[in-house]
């Protein structure tokens, strides 16, 4: 199947599970998560109607959007980001989806500021409670999102979710079940600076699944753009990390 096919299946799936779930099917957007694919392969998934394109690494995303592969479609940052790193994305990208400590919001909100601008977020929470995984604890979120009235350069729009990779299909509901439970509550208690109106989850193996508990961004890589070679992905890492380190001098 072609990446236009892809996109337009996942498209139909989506609608589909919104209107099984008694959603309005434009409530939800695609996002492409185009790690290690290229300006024509962003670019023909953009033409078939992906509505935002996710990056996960700042060093892929300052180069592609250098030969301006994204052309006028929204950009949002979805990998680990370090303060250091911040400066690349502020003012650039739509939504920050990976924002996990005060610190990181403050680095956020300072830049933001020096540009005159206000910068949306999202709050990444570990709900699988994983120890080497990023996203604040679950228990820390509400001081997270409590501090966020101290920030007026950014907005928190919500929460984001990787779950644990999935070993049982069906296995991630329940994760998409707290998550739900946490967007809805915190929603309610009205936090300042906190609209808490998106909530970003759901990846190819379970994206469906994620619709029915009120994503309304999901973020899907393989299923648009098919496997990534992970040789390549693994030494692109290595190469991005030198970059980064080099960077880091700037
Ligand atoms: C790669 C990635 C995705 C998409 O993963 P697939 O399983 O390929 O759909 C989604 N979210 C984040 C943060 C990612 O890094």
């Amino acid at each position: 199947m072609s990446i236009t096919q892809n996109v337009l299946l996942a498209k139909e799936r989506i609608a589909a599970a919104a209107m099984a779930a008694g959603r309005d099917p434009g409530e939800i957007r695609l996002l492409a998560a185009t790690k290690m694919n290229g300006p024509d392969a962003i670019r023909e998934a953009i033409a078939a109607g992906v509505d935002i394109c996710g990056e996960n690494r700042v060093q892929e995303y300052i180069s592609k959007a250098e030969v301006n592969a994204y052309g006028s479609c929204p950009v949002h940052f979805i990998g680990h980001l370090q303060k250091n790193k911040v400066k690349y994305l502020v003012g650039k990208v739509g939504l920050i989806h990976s924002v996990d400590s005060v610190a990181l919001m403050e680095a956020v909100s300072r830049r933001a500021e020096a540009l005159g601008q206000v910068q949306d977020i999202l709050l990444e929470v570990n709900i699988g409670g994983e120890a080497q995984k990023s996203g604040v604890a679950v228990e820390d979120l509400p001081a997270l999102l409590s501090a966020a009235g101290n920030y007026g350069g950014l907005r928190v729009k919500g929460l984001m979710a990787i779950p644990p990779a999935e070993t049982v299909p069906g296995e991630n509901v329940r994760y998409f079940r707290r998550m739900h439970e946490l967007f809805v509550d915190n929603r309610r208690k009205k936090y300042d600076n906190v609209l808490m109106t998106e909530l970003s989850m759901g990846m190819s193996e379970d994206y469906q699944e994620a619709v029915r508990w009120g994503a309304t961004i999901v973020r899907l890589g393989t299923a648009l753009f098919g496997p990534r070679n992970t040789m390549q992905e693994a030494s692109s890492r290595g190469n991005i990390g030198r970059a980064e380190k080099a960077d880091e001098t700037l």
